[in-house]
């Protein structure tokens, strides 16, 4: 989440809010609102110049009453604990929402990957194991990768937990590579359930989707995958975005009779960032800063990064719009949200539109642990038939008791992270 706001508090006044519409006693209150266990460490170092430095590591664990925990681990320069805290709280709802058997944990180091060598960073990944091996694992809590972590730093990761355990515990971690115990599909996972749950929303709506239009936010892996779907399903995005280092601002690309996903992607870097010349070369119009949002269409999904739906930008988004599909996690702020919910646009809010992720990261846990993997085919199934259960759940639940989607979805996690621990006999 952004540095200038607190993610922890963020992530508590939200938890506060659905817990008095749940009623919930205090000690359930307290249980939920913390993390039950976190982890602080030191990670020596020695450096590629001989010097030694100590780099600071985290593990939360939010909660594991429904299962091992399970989240990624962060390498950046401003990594706090208190958003270590909050996304490992986020990650118990977002696995609760799709009823996947985890908890939720998440994990950081402060260090910044541009300035350290490979053999540096596998001191670190191998560090952080080394601290904590004996309070993660397949049955413990599961990590992945997350902000400038890869599937390299896993296998880092996994090479030193079985050393020190002697063993082969390929379920201990995911998002490592296909064939070293990676899951088919999990690239386009994430983006593939926004577009199921966007699927599922239109239908409610009656409404075709070779008969909408959307606008897109970001154009990184889980835009890329949105888009190649509701493409599929008929849809056209008129209008896509992306951030430029160099410039140091966003950049919206406009076509309205519809963007080409693989002409675009031939003039993508590995960031996401699309080269804005070549972009016009091909027919697109070139708009400095977030015009992605003012786009007149049905469909609105951000999916670059928190915080970008804001008080200040609410009221562009045009009377056209009737869904927004949380690809991002955490893009919109809460009067935003407000502003939103106000206006009765249907909202898939974060945790229930980008879980395909984390399903498919358990399906990766599940495959390695009978050591049987699955073809491409058969993940996506399974995908989509978790996340169009768990969005027609929220749904189901905002329609009956009249609740905005986003307080649905939490209503449900809650509730159900709430009976699994009374159901332990913790409170
Ligand atoms: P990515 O790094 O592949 O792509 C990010 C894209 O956003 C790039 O195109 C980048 O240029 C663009 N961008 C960054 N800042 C921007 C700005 N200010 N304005 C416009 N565009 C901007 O990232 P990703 O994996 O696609 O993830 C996107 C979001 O989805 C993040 O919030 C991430 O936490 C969330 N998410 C990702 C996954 C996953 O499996 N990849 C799962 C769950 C949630």
């Amino acid at each position: 989440m952004s540095r200038t706001f607190n993610a922890f508090e963020m992530a508590q006044k939200q938890f506060d809010d659905v817990a008095e519409i749940l009623n919930l006693d205090e000690a359930t209150k307290d249980l939920l609102r913390n993390p039950i266990r976190e982890y602080h460490f030191s990670i020596p170092v020695k450096m590629d110049d001989g010097t030694s430095k100590v780099f600071r590591g985290f593990r939360c664990q939010h909660n594991d009453a429904r299962g091992p925990g399970k989240g990624g681990i962060r390498f950046h320069p401003q990594e706090t604990i208190d958003t270590v805290r909050a996304l490992s709280m986020w990650m118990t709802w977002k696995c609760a929402v799709v009823d996947i058997p985890l908890g939720g944990s998440k994990g950081g180091v402060i260090c910044d990957p541009h300035n350290l060598s490979e053999r540096e960073q596998e001191q670190i990944c191998r560090g952080w194991v080394r601290q904590i091996a004996r309070d993660i694992g397949p049955l413990q809590d599961v990590p992945a990768p997350d902000v400038m972590t890869s599937a390299q730093h896993m296998l880092w990761m996994l090479d030193e937990y079985e050393t020190i355990h002697g063993g082969k515990y390929p379920g201990m971690i995911t998002g490592k590579p296909v064939g070293m115990g990676g899951s088919l599909g999990r690239t386009e996972a994430t983006g593939y359930g926004v577009i199921f749950t966007v699927r599922e929303a239109l239908k409610e709506m009656n409404i075709k989707p070779a008969d909408t239009t959307a606008a897109f936010q970001g154009f990184g892996n889980v835009a890329q995958y949105a888009i190649k779907l509701y493409n599929q399903l008929g849809g056209k995005v008129i209008s896509v975005s992306c951030w430029d280092q160099a410039d140091n601002t966003s950049y919206t690309f406009v076509k309205t009779d519809g963007i080409n996903v693989d002409d675009l992607l031939a003039i993508t870097d590995r960031f996401g960032g699309i080269n804005k010349e070549k972009a016009k070369a091909l027919g697109y119009e070139v708009l400095a800063g977030d015009k992605w949002i003012e786009q007149e269409v049905d469909i609105l999904v951000p999916a670059a990064l928190e915080n970008q739906i804001t008080k200040d930008n609410v009221d562009k988004i045009s009377s056209k719009v009737k869904i927004i599909a949380e690809g991002a996690n955490g893009p919109t702020t809460p009067e935003a949200d407000a502003v939103i919910k106000e206006r009765g646009i249907h909202m898939i809010p974060d945790f229930l539109a980008n879980a395909g992720g984390v399903t498919c990261s358990y399906f990766e846990q599940v495959q390695c642990n009978m050591n049987y993997f699955w073809e491409k085919d058969e993940v996506f199934g399974k995908l989509d038939v978790k996340m169009t259960s768990a969005y027609l759940d929220v749904s189901r639940l905002a329609k009956e008791k009249n609740l905005y989607m986003r307080d649905a979805a939490y209503v449900i996690s809650i509730n159900k992270v709430a009976q699994a621990s009374r159901d332990r006999g913790w409170i």
